[in-house]
């Protein structure tokens, strides 16, 4: 039996692919502007190959023309331009990429940044142009063509005089509804917003005419106004420099570009990974907590590129959560993209960087720490709630990698120490790490239960934040050293166990009857050797300590 073909709608297929695919409509220019550029890099290539051909770097460029009274946007490209055929192939059907067959056809190795591969960009076009028309001049040809669409109803391809070899797409842009605003594409200033968003790291120069307005010459009173041809991108991309070459400066300002933050960042890393994986990447620790980190609007992430092309605004699964204040970028040519470049297959690669991100944040971390204490407490100051969270998170699985960061403030050093350090100060009679918890550094001084422990000559750390006491009951010990509260019965200090036996038999009617008053409330009333000047303290036998009661009895259930 002969297969029947499927009838397909063409015109509501279209129509359903345009709308679905992306889910900004400003991201037609970022498609037309890849292909223009990618046209381009197929002439270098073939200039490369081909001495006929000679590639002048200042000759080729994308050109970006608004035209409000006709409401036209046109795109040009000194590219490597269309035959009649490919116009028709790459053009007239749907998902056939020109690009990925001449990527396979010259077996493009490496360094070719060829961004184009679905062969469903071009019709982006549509959610924003009535009509498209598109002239094209191809390299080594005589005559150039016009495919002009309006989408749904197929095309028309005529000849037409062309001088020069590329292409130039001309988009009729749509009447503004009472939904949906057009006009927008025609604003020279909003255009260029939309290219320095998406397509500043384009390797070519994309130009506007950019006008203004300038007192006249020889005048203080009267103005004219002029245009004036400006490249709107940055083409080489900050994270493709070598570190060497750059400043502190430059990644500031890099940083305030981007908006990553209105504070100035407290460290920046630039990784540039060329193994099984490659991409480059600028990470920043900032100084402050952003305003709505705690907000549930706060948005962990790093900006996506792809090959110098932006991808996504905030990739939240480059960052684990206790990392969630880093910001950055990273890019890389090696991700599988789906065809709508703004959803990421959930790929291997994505998640090697990921791993490999997380590695390099916590070495950076620990080297700050080592290099620069002033520093790393600043940091801490601003993020250490985030790292101790970590701790606790996710039952405790990040715990190996986080516990080295956690710093917590000691009764002896009256600073913020680390676990290292308070563990190479123990004296070998000292058993346990011990810790009080309190609402402050005031109040946890004040502790009866910290009498015993300091006379010692015990270091006490003390935990202020909610979370720390969590995080170290996550933590178990450190260096083989556990945790103990003060508070707790048995804090590991031998006392003189005969004075306190004669105490009890002694003191045994007054405790009974303490017992009894307090019945309910508590379980024991004992004598204790780990006062000196309080006259009574609470202690816990069980898991939990007073102070976690406290927080755990105030969370919502
Ligand atoms: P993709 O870029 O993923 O291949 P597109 O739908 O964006 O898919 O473009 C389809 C094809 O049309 C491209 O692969 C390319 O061969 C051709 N094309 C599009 N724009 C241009 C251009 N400005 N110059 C030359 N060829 C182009
Ligand atoms: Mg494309």
């Amino acid at each position: 039996m002969s297969k029947i073909q499927f009838k397909a709608e063409s015109k509501r297929l279209l129509e359903m692919m345009i709308n679905s695919i992306y889910t900004h409509k400003e991201v037609f220019l970022r498609e037309l502007i890849s292909n223009a550029s990618d046209a381009i890099d197929k002439l270098y290539y073939k200039a490369l190959t081909d001495d006929s051909i000679n590639f002048e770097q200042e000759n080729y460029y994308i050109k970006v023309v608004p035209n409000k009274e006709n409401r036209t946007l046109t795109i040009t490209d000194s590219g490597i331009g269309m035959t009649k055929e490919e116009l028709e192939n790459n053009l007239g059907t749907i998902a056939k990429s020109g690009s990925l067959a001449f990527k396979k056809e010259n077996e493009l190795k490496d360094g070719y940044d060829i961004i184009g591969q679905f062969g469903v960009g071009f019709y982006a076009a549509f959610m924003v142009a009535d009509v498209v028309t598109v002239v094209s001049k191809a390299l080594n040809s005589d005559q150039a063509y016009k495919w002009e669409s309006e989408g749904a109803e197929g095309y028309t391809i005529e000849p037409i005089e062309k001088d020069s070899v590329g292409t130039e797409i001309i988009l009729k842009i749509k009447e503004t509804t009472e939904d949906e605003s057009y006009d927008e594409y025609l604003d020279e200033y909003r255009l260029k917003s939309i290219i320095k968003k998406y397509s500043d790291f384009i390797r070519y120069p994309i130009k506007m005419d950019i006008s203004g307005r300038r007192p006249k010459e020889d005048s203080e009173t009267e103005f004219e106004d002029y245009q004036e041809e400006q490249i709107i991108n940055s083409m080489v991309p900050i994270w493709r420099k070598n570190k060497n070459e750059l400043t502190d400066e430059d990644y500031q300002k890099f940083y305030e570009e981007k908006h990553y933050g209105f504070d100035k960042p407290l460290k920046h890393v630039h990784i540039s990974v060329d193994g099984t994986i490659r991409y480059n990447s600028i990470l920043y620790i900032p100084e402050k907590i952003p305003f709505d980190f705690y907000s549930k609007e706060f948005e962990k992430g790093l900006e996506l590129y792809s090959n110098g092309v932006l991808i996504m605004n905030k990739c939240a699964d480059l960052l684990p959560d206790y990392f969630s204040f880093v910001k950055g970028m990273v890019d890389s040519e090696d991700l599988s993209l789906n065809i709508s470049r703004e959803i990421l297959q959930h790929d291997r690669q994505l998640k090697l960087i990921a791993k490999n991100i997380n590695k390099k944040i916590k070495s950076e971390l620990v080297a700050l720490l080592r290099n620069d204490r002033e520093k790393y407490e600043e940091f801490y100051n601003s993020f250490g709630r985030q790292l101790k969270y970590g701790v606790y998170s996710d039952y405790g699985t990040h715990k190996d990698e986080l516990q080295d960061l956690l710093m917590f403030y000691s009764s002896k050093e009256g600073k913020l120490v680390t676990l290292d350090e308070y563990v190479s100060r123990m004296s070998e009679e000292q058993k346990y790490i011990y810790y009080a918890s309190g609402e402050s550094i005031e109040r946890i001084e004040k502790l009866p239960q910290t009498e015993l422990v300091s006379e010692k000559g015990f270091e006490i750390l003390y935990f202020t934040d909610d979370i720390d006491e969590f995080a170290i009951r996550m933590l178990m010990n450190y260096k083989e050293k556990e945790f103990k509260s003060v508070s707790s019965g048995d804090l590991g200090i031998e006392a003189d166990e005969n004075e306190t036996e004669k105490d009890s038999v002694e003191y045994k009617d007054l405790f009974d009857h303490m017992k009894n008053t307090l019945a309910g409330k508590v379980k024991d009333v004992r004598v204790s050797k780990r006062l000196k000047t309080h006259p009574v303290c609470l202690a816990t036998d069980g898991e939990l300590t007073i102070e976690m009661e406290k927080i755990l009895s105030m969370m919502p259930d």
